[in-house]
């Protein structure tokens, strides 16, 4: 958070500036979820945010069943001194039962998930036997009653919150519903987001560059950014530096989306027609923040659709999205997620760091060679270095407060990817 403090030139203060924990409340003040949701079926919903419990209609394990390949036995049957033996009077398979009732001296012959027969509660490992001919011989001693042996509902009791609403499913709820026979769920309708980029320099694949000018980067990268959460996209193209064509694009985009998102034209130079044409038409929470990269970046609405001016530069926009338009949209969708969790380790490198704003730089978390979590620089930390994204595995979070890092200081890091 930025210290009230005198600004220097060796510091990067700027009081207009919204701290971005301040600019996350406010986010997280002004989205509300959406309503609508849909069935959809199991395989459909990979990706997506339930919109209500599921409750599990069976109890799992449905049957109680064996852990291990053994005997079922009855525990009045072992005994601590060892030298048991017990006849073997059939076999039970996953998903072949055997049929029979057990009586004193008798055992079943079991395979995993071979569903207990009646007069037993505990399985011996077939380790922990020898068999000879129709009979078994225990060896050791030391058996429990309930050993080896999954119990009926120990999972999941019928009428039990399986998944709950605001979970966004993973292949294992899509597993873990299977398991339960549910085929379809309700999820939270997917958000349309509209975007567009701007700037006269931009062109697209395909077209010759002249000088000056760049291939349109940022609607690739939001593009994937948007997918990844699950979003309808509506990719609006590319607006020039003109401020009525910006604002009739903008009225447009916020007709047909729930969330409108431009790239460049945000900050205060002379091309810069976002604030300015989001005063005109819509309304302006923020527009400046103290982080780096990312400093300009409005938040608003236009009409009923939510607005996020990102920058221009392409590691900019993506780590402003990451920070702001993700738990925006994860918050639209209903989902209930705690903040990606950041670990703190060791720097191998120095880094530059200047107060005054919550940095990201990119960073590369391995092991040395002691065995030891370290994060590196990818080096240069230019905002427009894309490659930076693409070779990094985490970002380097660095508080506002914070000068420049000696090689050893111990920093943050967010992991760019989970695991699940
Ligand atoms: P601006 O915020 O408009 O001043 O843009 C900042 C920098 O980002 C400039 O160097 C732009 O050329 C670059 N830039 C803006 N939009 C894009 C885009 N869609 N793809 C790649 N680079 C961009
Ligand atoms: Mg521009």
């Amino acid at each position: 958070m930025a210290k009230a403090q005198p600004a220097s030139c060796m510091d990067d203060y700027d009081p207009a500036s919204l701290p971005v924990a301040e600019a996350l409340r406010r986010i997280e003040l002004v989205v509300t979820p959406l309503h609508h949701a849909e069935r959809i079926a199991l395989r459909s919903a990979l990706g997506r945010v339930l919109a209500e419990d599921v409750r599990s209609p069976v109890d799992v394990p449905a049957h109680t069943n064996s852990a291990m390949d053994g005997y079922a036995v009855n525990a009045e049957d072992l005994c601590d001194t060892g030298n048991v033996s017990l006849r073997v009077v059939g076999t039970s398979w996953a998903g072949r039962a055997f049929e029979g009732t057990l009586g004193r001296g008798e055992c079943v012959r079991i395979m995993t998930g071979g569903v207990m027969p009646r007069g037993t509660d505990s399985v011996v490992m077939q380790e922990d036997c020898e068999r000879e001919a129709d009979a078994i011989r225990l060896l050791g001693a030391g058996h429990r009653r309930g050993q080896h042996v999954r119990r009926a509902g120990e999972d999941l009791a019928r009428g039990d919150v399986a998944v709950p609403a605001g979970k966004r499913l993973t292949p294992a709820e899509l597993g873990l519903l299977a398991s339960l026979g549910v085929g379809e769920v309700s999820a939270v309708r997917a958000p349309r987001v509209a975007f567009f980029s701007t700037g006269d320099e931009l062109r697209s694949i395909g077209e010759p560059l002249l000088p000056g000018e760049v291939y349109d980067s940022n609607r690739y990268t939001l593009y994937g950014m948007l997918k990844r959460l699950g979003a309808d996209v509506i990719d609006l193209g590319v607006v020039r530096d003109d401020l009525d064509a910006i604002k009739s694009m903008l009225r447009d985009a916020a007709t047909m989306a729930d969330v409108v998102i431009t790239s460049a034209g945000a900050s205060v130079g002379d091309a810069d027609y976002i604030k300015t044409a989001l005063d005109d038409i819509g309304e302006v929470d923020f527009w400046k923040i103290a982080m780096k990269p990312g400093r300009p970046l409005s938040f608003g609405s236009i009409s009923n659709a939510l607005f996020f001016g990102l920058p221009g530069n392409p590691v900019s926009v993506m780590v402003t999205f990451y920070q702001f338009v993700t738990p925006a949209l994860r918050r639209l969708m209903g989902e209930t997620h705690a903040p990606t969790p950041r670990i703190s380790v060791r720097s191998a490198t120095a880094l530059k760091k200047r107060p005054g704003r919550l940095e990201f730089q990119r960073g590369i978390l391995e092991r040395d060679r002691e065995g030891q979590l370290t994060v590196r620089s990818t080096g240069e930390q230019g905002s427009g270095i894309l490659s930076s994204m693409s070779r990094a595995n985490c970002f380097i979070v660095l508080a506002s407060e914070r000068g420049d890092i000696d090689a050893g200081d111990f920093v943050d890091v967010e992991l760019f990817e989970g695991i699940v």
